[in-house]
């Protein structure tokens, strides 16, 4: 019995680790897991260095500074931070999502030359959920352009292991106790505007379809068998 225990925890942090962000406070800014100038011609140097210089710096520093000012949040990793959103003020929510996002999508990307594609087991549950990776990517895109104002688009897994596309408003995320549709992301874009406004300005429709030149189906498709390992 105990044996079986340990194999149980540890087949769980293996289905976990795949997007788990356990690190606590003081949090620190990822480096970009390539050069800015990689994911052009979809996404153009500058706006990544901005976005991830500027913006995610932002989140982070806004988020150790709530955090440093509130002993209840010290020792917590961004995770349960993130789980118990809707408990916490505005600027923890807003803020531990805005890392825990742009984490996530920085390693969600890859550069364009790479051509990858989903794995034969996620394009199939992609087959049997949406009828084809095109009609998942329309979707995906719908799901995207009607998001009013600012937030993202997930691919996500539930609890029972189907698929679901969702948009979430501002930081928020699938992980959150706040949100409509919960479960676990595997694929994610950021439609603020600070996303896309340099290069494709208002036309968010054009910077959604440009984007699937840089998902990096390798990395969405290992998130997607951790959570299967569960
Ligand atoms: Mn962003």
């Amino acid at each position: 019995m105990f044996r079986s225990t340990i194999i149980g925890v540890a087949a769980l942090c293996v289905a976990t680790q795949a997007v788990a962000q356990v690190a606590i406070a003081p949090f620190s800014l990822p480096p970009l897991p390539y050069a800015a100038a990689a994911l052009e011609p979809a996404i153009d140097a500058r706006t990544m260095a901005i976005h991830h210089d500027k913006h995610h710096q932002a989140y982070v520093d806004a988020l150790n500074k709530a955090v440093a000012t509130s002993p209840a949040l010290q020792g917590q990793s961004l995770d349960a931070l993130v789980a118990k959103a809707g408990t916490l003020p505005a600027v923890v929510r807003d803020n531990a999502g805005g890392h825990w996002n742009h984490s996530f999508f920085w390693k969600t990307m890859a550069p364009p030359t790479q051509k990858m594609q989903p794995s034969p087991a996620l394009a199939a549950a992609i087959d049997a959920q949406f009828g084809s990776l095109a009609a998942f990517k329309t979707a995906f895109k719908e799901a995207g352009t009607k998001r009013f104002g600012s937030g993202w688009v997930w691919l996500l897994v539930k609890s029972d292991g189907a698929l679901a596309i969702a948009s979430t408003p501002n930081q928020d995320n699938p992980l959150m106790d706040v949100a409509e549709v919960k479960g676990t992301p595997i694929l994610g874009n950021d439609v603020w505007e600070h996303a896309y406004y340099l290069e494709y300005q208002n036309r968010r429709a054009a910077y959604l379809d440009g984007w699937w030149q840089v998902v990096d189906w390798k990395t969405v498709s290992d998130r997607y068998a951790a959570t299967r390992a569960r």
